[in-house]
């Protein structure tokens, strides 16, 4: 395993913060063309639309997948762990990323390791039922 970056919503604190923000651009553009808007639903802040999307745009997984696709190789799969429950419009755009981007991307909060180790499946590799369990929960996400 290489070595492990942590974000937090808004950071601005990584080295590579500038090109992070610009793959964020980049990826947001990206995403639009292929239909995507952003569901700024949950942000419950009295704020523009602007601001809401730009608050959501900066949310911890997202500048982690930014990093992670300036500094991998591009065949490398993207591993994030994260300690909080993902927000709807995050699995979004890691559905449609990984699709766009032909990347493998593998999330892991708490909660669905607990789910994974309990399901019992030992023909697979834990990574593997992580990535089809995550592919299917966001096929979920993204045809509502
Ligand atoms: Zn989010």
């Amino acid at each position: 395993m290489g070595k492990t970056h942590s974000f937090i919503a808004h950071d601005k604190s990584h080295p590579l913060t500038a090109q992070i923000y610009t793959e964020l651009n980049a990826l947001r553009k990206e995403m639009e063309r292929a239909g995507y808007v952003p569901d700024t639903r949950f942000v419950g802040r009295a704020v523009s639309q602007q601001e809401k999307e730009d608050f959501l745009s900066h949310h911890s997984e997202k500048l982690a997948l930014a990093f992670a696709l300036i500094s991998l190789d591009k065949d490398s799969p993207i591993l994030m762990r994260q300690n909080l429950r993902m927000c709807r419009d995050c699995h979004t755009t890691l559905a449609l990323i990984s699709k766009l981007r032909r990347r493998k991307i593998i999330v892991r909060d708490a909660k669905r390791y607990h789910h994974v180790r309990t399901a019992n499946v030992p023909v697979m590799h834990f990574g593997d039922i992580l990535y089809f369990f995550f592919l299917f929960f966001l096929q979920v996400c993204v045809t509502q």
